[in-house]
């Protein structure tokens, strides 16, 4: 048996077999490039699902953690830390927007969502008490817990972990009239991806964003943009609302957030939203702990001078229009996405995104299917040209 055969028999042995990864394994990585134990290199052209926007090992990022490792990592919310307050501003800040609620990962961020717009909706909007409503679109996806897999329409997410939480209603993404409808006096919020990514990279009709803002600025009903996967440079903008214009009233971020070091997640409203919370109301052990903080706020100081924004834009327009010269051709049928992301759907008839994925690991590429037939594409921010231009000779090679 070689050593990654060994380590994928004891791996499956002794877990959970929740995933089903590609076979290898990682031994180390740096920028866009994975190195298995058998010494082979890979490109990534996953990025942890753009939790490694700015690649893996980024120096900046690696430097700032290593000199909180040194000072102090974790305190609790019990006592207040030096990092803290810096991050929460300048994060705010980024956002435009007064307050931030640090947790860790992104279903934490998607419940705390959650339970503001229903605190929200019961103390500031006036509904009466028990009878919030959130409403959310179908294949969406927000995480994993049991409140976030109740509002899910994906049966393999959601299947067996019933009882599930009420209070949400679905409509189709995209679709403004059903939203229309959805929206009562009772609904407290609407919980969008401004681009569906593990639905495949789907981004919505031009006007959707911008008429879902206008439809809950009427109808008093929070709009609550989930930009975990979509924000944080990704789409060539901070957020992916903004190539819309729009500016939800709550911003959830999540994965780029702990630069690929730490889960770092993060709810960012007005204090008109986030000022709900009174002490005991909500909480986490480890939310905005120090090295989080020490991370997260290296992670903004990136973001503020928009240079990887650029990059996703420059690099996104190059990986688009290469793809799209693909569609049609080949086994592509369709390329979505903006920026550096994007969902590629094959013919069924050329195999499954799982078996084209393999072909690409067997080239030393990395991606992900989803779906079925869509392969998904989100290279790190800090990918060279030319890097990206040997991944898309073999996505050529594999797709053409
Ligand atoms: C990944 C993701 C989540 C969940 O984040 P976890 O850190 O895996 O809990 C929520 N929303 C979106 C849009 C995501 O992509």
């Amino acid at each position: 048996m070689t050593a990654t055969e060994e380590l994928i028999a004891s791996a499956e042995a002794h877990s959970a077999h929740n995933y089903h990864p590609l076979p290898l394994v990682v031994a180390s990585a740096q920028g866009a490039w994975m190195t298995d134990v058998e010494g082979r290199r890979y490109l990534d052209m996953l990025a942890g699902y753009s939790a490694l926007n700015f690649g893996h090992g980024n120096p900046r990022l690696i430097d700032a953690a290593k000199k909180q490792l040194d000072r102090v990592t974790l305190t609790s919310r019990a006592f207040h830390h030096d990092r803290f307050a810096e991050f929460c501003a300048r994060l705010a800040e980024l956002c435009g927007k007064e307050m931030v609620l640090p947790m860790n990962t992104g279903a934490e961020a998607v419940e705390t969502a959650v339970k503001t717009a229903r605190k929200w909706g019961y103390r500031v909007k006036g509904v009466p008490d028990g009878r919030a409503r959130i409403v959310v679109a179908r294949d969406n996806f927000h995480g994993r817990t049991t409140t976030v897999v109740s509002f899910s329409t994906d049966p393999e997410a959601r299947a067996d972990y019933g009882p599930y939480t009420p209070g949400f209603d679905i409509v189709p993404y995209g679709d403004l009239a059903a939203l229309r409808e959805a929206v009562t006096d009772d609904t407290v919020a609407v919980l969008l991806e401004p681009i569906q990514g593990e639905a495949g990279v789907l981004v919505p009709p031009p006007g959707y964003l911008s008429g879902v803002r206008e439809l809950t600025r009427d109808r008093n009903v929070l709009f609550v943009a989930d930009e975990i996967q979509s924000g944080l440079g990704r789409t060539g903008r901070t957020f992916a609302c903004e190539h819309e214009g729009v500016v939800p009233d709550v911003y959830l971020l999540g994965k780029a957030l702990g630069g690929g070091v730490v889960p770092v997640s993060a709810v960012v409203a007005d204090t008109g939203v986030l000022g709900v919370f009174r002490p005991g109301e909500h909480g986490s052990t480890f939310g905005g702990n120090p090295l989080a903080c020490a991370v997260g706020l290296e992670v903004v100081a990136m973001l503020e001078s928009g240079e990887f924004q650029q990059r996703a834009t420059e690099l996104g327009d190059h990986l688009h229009a290469e793809l799209n010269l693909l569609v049609g051709t080949g086994k592509v049928t369709g390329v979505r996405g903006r920026g550096l992301w994007a969902g590629v759907d094959i013919d069924p008839a050329h195999g499954t995104g799982r078996e084209i994925s393999e072909k690409l690991l067997d080239r030393g590429v990395l991606v992900k299917d989803t779906h079925g037939s869509t392969i998904r594409i989100a290279p790190p921010l800090v990918i060279s040209k030319e890097d990206l231009d040997w991944g898309l000779d073999q996505l050529r090679a594999v797709l053409g």
